[in-house]
Parts: structure tokens; C-alpha cells; sequence
């Protein structure tokens, strides 16, 4: 269900099921957002400083009433604050903007070239002493994951991409899965291309489920944790809505199919 989870190499349990917060404006409509999701059981939330909606997601789980120890809360570094110092600082900020006293998942956002290792020194420095649960890293390809594990004490928890049916990037999952790096998703819905595949359509009809409760169950079914964005309250409750019924094992394979590398977001070796 909502609340069901993978566990991570250190024992924590992450709620496969979030919601993503990117362009959920700060104020109201994050506010309302993030609030209604903890409402229909909703248990993982994830924005970042560079979403500029930290206060706004902070008053939502305050208001939602759920406890905060039950909600998992994941944040990231941004690029202008790479560094060892500053990686510590924006760590601090973030948890002064979201009004919370620690952070569940804390993430290096892309990595930059000739910082992100320092920067994870922090990582592991604020995972030992200042109370993060959990520490990863995000649009980290297998050549950083190489560079960054061989310098580390740490091997990061989670390492989130963009992900969805027209860019699969198997072997990159098969090598978080082999160094026990938990794969997570970005963009799970194409930021909204999804909608238009013919295929989803048939899936949907087939299924009788929509075409983002398709692809959001695929993601469940390769083992990959997943956070769709919607600030409207329908969709936030439906997205969710994935948890009684199951993909045939060819309707796996027939969107792993649709794999063409494409991205939607930024290029990882060409974003810093
Ligand atoms: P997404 O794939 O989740 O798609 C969101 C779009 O789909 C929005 O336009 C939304 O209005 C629409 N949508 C949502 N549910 C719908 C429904 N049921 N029917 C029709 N339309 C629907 O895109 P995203 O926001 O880019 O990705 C999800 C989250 O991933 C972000 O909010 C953010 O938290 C995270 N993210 C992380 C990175 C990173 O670099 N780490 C980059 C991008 C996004």
C-alpha cells in the first residue's frame, strides 16, 4: 500500500510511493499539495532547495496532522552550494525554511564535476552527527557512482534518476542494485508525455486503471521507488490509486520495450 516500503542499505525504510513537489508553486499550492497527499495516506514527500517551496512544504505536513516521525522527508543539495562548508550550511537552511528538525533522505542534486566528493564528505558528516537518516545522491551516472564509492566512506542509499518507459537505463539499475543502492525515479510520468502513447492507452483500457496508475505500477514492479508531481487533489488521490491490481509480466516487458534513451530533463555529464 501508500505506506509500504524499500529498505535501504542502513536498515531504513523508504515509502516506495511519494509525491514530488517540482513547480508546485510556494505557498498555497504546495501548502495544499503536500497536505492532501499525507491526508490520503501519502507518507514520502520530496522537494529540494532549488524548488523554492521549502516553507510551503513544512506548513503542509504541519497541517496534514500526521506525525512528522511517520513522514519521510527528502531534500537536496543544490549545485551553487557544493563544497564541504556549504553543503553543511544549505543543510541547515533547508531544515530552517522546512521548519523540521531532521531530514529523512538528504540528496546531492546532479553531480558536479571536481565538487560532488567533497561534497558528499559532508554527506556523510551530517549523516553521522546531525541526525539525517539517510544520504544519496541524484542523476549520478555509473562512472560518478565509480568515482564517488572508491573515495567514500559511505555508499549512498539512493540514487534517484530520471526514469520512465523512453529511458530505462537497465544497466545503470542493475548496478545500484548490485552495490545495494536503492533506484529511484524522476519524471515517472514524462512530465506528461506519457499521456500521449498509444500503447498506455491500451494498457489503461486493458487494465481498466489510468495511464499514469500504469506506469506508476511499473515502476513498483521493477523495484523502483517513485514520486509523481500533481498539486491537484483528484490526481494526487488517484496517482496513488495502484495497489490492487498487478502488470502481467509481458506488459512489463512491452514498456521496458518502448526504452529509446531518451531524456526529457537535463544530461547528467553536461549539467553543472
Ligand atoms: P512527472 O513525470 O511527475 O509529471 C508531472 C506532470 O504530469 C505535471 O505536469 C502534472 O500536472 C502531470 N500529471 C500528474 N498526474 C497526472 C494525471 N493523473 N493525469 C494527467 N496529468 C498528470 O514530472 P516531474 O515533476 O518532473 O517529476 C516528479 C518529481 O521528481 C518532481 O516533482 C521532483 O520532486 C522530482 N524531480 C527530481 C529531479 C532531480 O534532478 N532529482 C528532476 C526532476 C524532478
Amino acid at each position: 500500500d501508500l505506506k509500504g516500503t524499500f529498505r535501504l542499505h542502513n536498515g531504513v525504510d523508504m515509502p516506495y510511493f511519494g509525491l514530488g513537489v517540482y513547480l508546485s508553486e510556494d505557498g498555497k499550492e504546495v501548502t495544499n499539495a503536500v497536505k492532501w497527499a499525507l491526508q490520503d495516506g501519502y507518507r514520502h514527500i520530496d522537494t529540494a532547495s532549488i524548488y523554492n517551496n521549502e516553507e510551503g512544504v513544512g506548513l503542509g505536513i504541519r497541517e496534514s496532522g500526521v506525525d512528522r516521525k511517520d513522514i519521510f522527508v527528502v531534500s537536496k543539495v543544490w549545485n551553487s552550494d557544493q563544497g564541504y562548508e556549504s553543503t553543511i550550511r544549505a543543510y541547515e537552511s533547508s531544515l530552517e525554511r522546512l521548519n523540521l528538525d531532521y531530514l529523512d533522505l538528504y540528496l546531492v542534486h546532479w553531480p558536479v564535476k571536481g565538487k560532488y566528493k567533497e561534497t558528499w564528505r559532508a554527506m556523510e558528516y551530517l549523516y553521522k552527527h546531525k541526525g539525517v537518516r539517510a544520504i544519496g545522491v541524484s542523476n549520478f551516472l555509473q562512472h560518478h557512482l565509480e568515482d564517488l564509492i572508491a573515495a567514500s566512506e559511505i555508499v549512498p542509499m539512493v540514487n534517484q534518476m530520471e526514469f520512465h518507459p523512453y529511458l530505462v537505463q537497465q544497466d545503470l539499475i542493475d548496478f545500484c542494485h548490485k552495490n545495494t543502492i536503492q533506484y529511484e525515479a524522476w519524471s515517472p510520468l514524462m512530465q506528461g508525455h506519457i499521456f500521449e502513447l498509444e500503447i498506455m492507452k491500451d494498457l489503461a483500457a486493458k487494465y481498466k486503471k489510468s495511464i499514469a496508475q500504469i506506469v506508476l505500477r511499473w515502476d513498483l514492479q521493477k523495484g523502483v521507488i517513485t514520486i509523481p508531481k500533481s498539486a491537484k487533489k483528484d490526481r494526487i488521490r488517484a496517482n496513488a490509486d495502484i495497489f490492487d491490481f498487478e502488470l502481467a509480466p509481458e506488459d512489463v516487458k512491452k514498456l521496458e520495450n518502448l526504452d529509446r534513451g531518451k531524456r526529457f530533463g537535463p544530461d547528467p555529464d553536461n549539467f553543472d
